[in-house]
Order: structure tokens, then sequence, then C-alpha cells
């Protein structure tokens, strides 16, 4: 009998990546999603891929009630992949009691639908942001945390927190906190990729939506900041070798492999891309120019953030393959595909 795993967020981009890996690693899937970022469409696209449509349940995980009932319907899930939150950095320092509510709510009442149901074990999406401006570079999992800029990333930040808690004070329970870099990129088949509402908060959609004329020009803030060529360093990390290392931390969590009950584990490549290189790359990749625009930094902005790799390596056997020139391949190539379409 195959493995069920409940993915909250499933519909949306990093979960619509890990739901086909799921799958193609012989999990059954159930998608929690209130589609308030992800389009039900997806659900098609992911069925293209794999030959499977995972079972799909509209829901909003800030409702208690509705929230219980599904997990009680799906008791016998082996764990929960929870994606599901809002991610808009700008967006949750101009709402931050949304972000709060919206991230907060809906993971106490899944972690709570979970010990009810006596499901033991959550992979839970985390982020580089919950670092803040960090003193030593590569950044370990021992890295000193800071309180984030942005709402978004205390929700991150706070999240672990609650997790943490809920696990020394329960046997039984386990995590996992995967803290992402900057995951870019798309599926190989052009069927699922980054869908952002509205203008784009990442610099790789920004770039490819400006490429294909949907924006103006990319504005790169600050030339100025303490790095080789002035523009902040980021760890891009493709969003399928991404999605791939939630299945390896699935299967630790379901095979019991954990050395503790809560292990935190970097999700980047551990090379740093500047975003003048990242410009060049698609430069170079597409053979085309990009309409760009130096001008002043933006707050809470890092100069350089980049990821150690060794921990994951070593105890999820994990190691991303896909260069900065796959990665944005794969993004230009996703822009291309839903311009046409929508042609
Ligand atoms: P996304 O917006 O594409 O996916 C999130 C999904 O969760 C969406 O489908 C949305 O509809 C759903 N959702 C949101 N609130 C919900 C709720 N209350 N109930 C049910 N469903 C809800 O985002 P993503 O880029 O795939 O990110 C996935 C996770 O990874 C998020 O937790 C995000 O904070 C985290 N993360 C993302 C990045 C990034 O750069 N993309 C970086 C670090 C961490």
């Amino acid at each position: 009998m195959k493995n069920k795993i409940i993915v909250t967020g499933g519909c949306g981009y990093i979960g619509s990546h890990t739901v086909v890996e799921l799958i193609n690693n012989n999990y059954d899937v159930v998608i929690l999603d209130d589609l308030s970022n992800s389009s039900v469409e997806t659900l098609g696209r992911i069925e293209k891929i794999t030959g499977v449509k995972p079972v799909f349940i509209d829901i909003d995980l800030k409702n208690d009630t509705e929230t219980k009932k599904v997990f009680s319907k799906h008791k016998d899930a082996k764990a929960v992949i929870n994606f599901a939150a809002h991610k808009a950095v700008g967006e949750s320092v101009q709402k931050p009691l949304m972000y709060y509510k919206n991230n907060l709510y809906s993971l106490i009442n899944m972690l709570s639908s979970m010990v009810e149901n006596n499901i033991n074990g959550v992979i839970f999406s985390s982020s580089a942001t919950v670092y803040g401006t960090p003193e030593t570079l590569p950044i370990t999992e021992k890295s000193k945390t800071q309180r984030p800029f942005s709402p978004y990333g205390n929700t991150k930040k706070i999240a672990e927190e609650v997790i943490d808690d809920l696990i020394k004070s329960n046997d039984n329970f386990s995590a996992i906190s995967l803290r992402y870099f900057n995951p870019i990129g798309a599926h190989e088949s052009g069927l699922i990729g980054e869908l952002p509402s509205g203008v784009p908060n990442n610099l790789m959609p920004y770039i490819t939506q400006t490429a294909v004329g949907l924006r103006e020009k990319l504005m790169v803030y600050g030339n100025d900041y303490p790095t080789k060529d002035g523009t902040p360093i980021r760890d891009y990390i493709h969003v399928v070798d991404l999605a791939k290392a939630h299945v390896l931390a699935v299967e630790r969590i379901i095979n019991k492999q954990q050395e503790q009950p809560y292990e935190i584990f970097n999700l980047g490549t551990g090379n740093g891309f500047s975003v003048l290189d990242v410009i060049n790359s698609f430069e170079e990749v597409t053979n085309s120019k990009l309409n760009y625009e130096i001008t002043d930094r933006r707050p809470g902005d890092v100069p350089e953030l980049y990821a150690a790799t060794d921990l994951v390596k070593e105890k999820l056997g994990w190691e991303p393959k896909k260069s900065l020139n796959e990665m944005i391949k794969s993004s230009w190539d996703w822009e291309q595909k839903l311009r046409n379409n929508k042609e």
C-alpha cells in the first residue's frame, strides 16, 4: 500500500513541484489548498506530468472546524508537508495582521488536527529570512536567528518556535523545518512554475516578465553594497531540486531516521550570485538584452546570503543538481509558455 502524505498549499509554486516528486516516488497525495494564490488548473497539469490526479480539498486552513474534519478523514496519512502561507514580503509590511493570522492560525489549526488524529510528522517550509543579517557566511543551521525584517519573515520564525514547543511537549511528534534560500525555475515540462499574482516580489519572475514586455523595466535596488559588483548576493536554488529534498525529508520522518525530533536544514546550493550575475546569465541564456535600471537601495535588503549545505548533504543525502543557467532557462521556458497559452 502506498503511503499517504497531506500537502497543504500543494497547488502553489513549490507545493505543486513537490506533489509531482511525491507521486513519482509512489506516494498518495492529498492536497489541501484554498487557492488564494494558485489555480485549480494546476491539478490537471500535475496529472499531465505524472499520470495521476491528486486528491484535492478546497479548504481554508484558518477554519478550525473544517480543518479538523479533513484531518480526521485522512488520519491514515503518514506525514504532512506544510506549504500553505501568504508569502509576499512587501504586502506583509502593509498588512501584518493578515499575515500573522493566515500563516499562524492555519499552522496551529493544522498542528492541533495532526495531534488529534495521531499524525505525528510535519515538514515545514521555512526561509533563510530567519537568519536576518548574518554575521558570518556561509550560513549554517547553527547561525544565530534574528527577528526578520518583515512580518512575513517573522511568521516563519514564530512558526519554527511553535513547532519546537509542540515537540517539547509531545514525545510522539517530530518535524523537519527546511529553510529555503531563493527558489527559482520551473518544471522541465513547462506545465508548472511560479505564477505571481500582481507585481512580482522576487527577482526571477520580474526579469522574465520584463523580458516578455509585461513590465517596462527591472529596477535593481542598489549597487553600493559591499559585494563584488555592489548588488546583493543570493543563493538561488532550482525548485525541482528543492522539491526532491521534501521527498527525502518525508522518508526520514516516516522511516524514523531522525537524530532529533526536530531537525532543521538549509536548502540552497551554497553558491552566491549577485543580481547582476543573474541578469548577465539571463542575457546569455536568452541571447537578448534586458531593460534594467540601477536605483536606490530598498529597506530590509541584506547584502549577502548563501547557505552552508554540508548538514543537509550528510543527513538527507540531498545535493542540488541544477546550475544557474539551467534555473534561468527553465524560468524563461515557463514564462514563454504561459504567455503563449494566454494568446
Ligand atoms: P505559493 O503562494 O505559490 O503557495 C502557497 C499555497 O498555499 C498557495 O497555493 C495558496 O493558495 C495556499 N494557501 C495560502 N494560505 C492558505 C490557507 N489559509 N489555507 C489553505 N491554503 C492556503 O507559495 P510558494 O512559493 O509555493 O511557497 C510555499 C511555502 O514556501 C510558503 O510557506 C512560503 O512562505 C515558503 N517559502 C517560499 C519561498 C519562495 O521564494 N517561494 C522562500 C522561502 C519560503
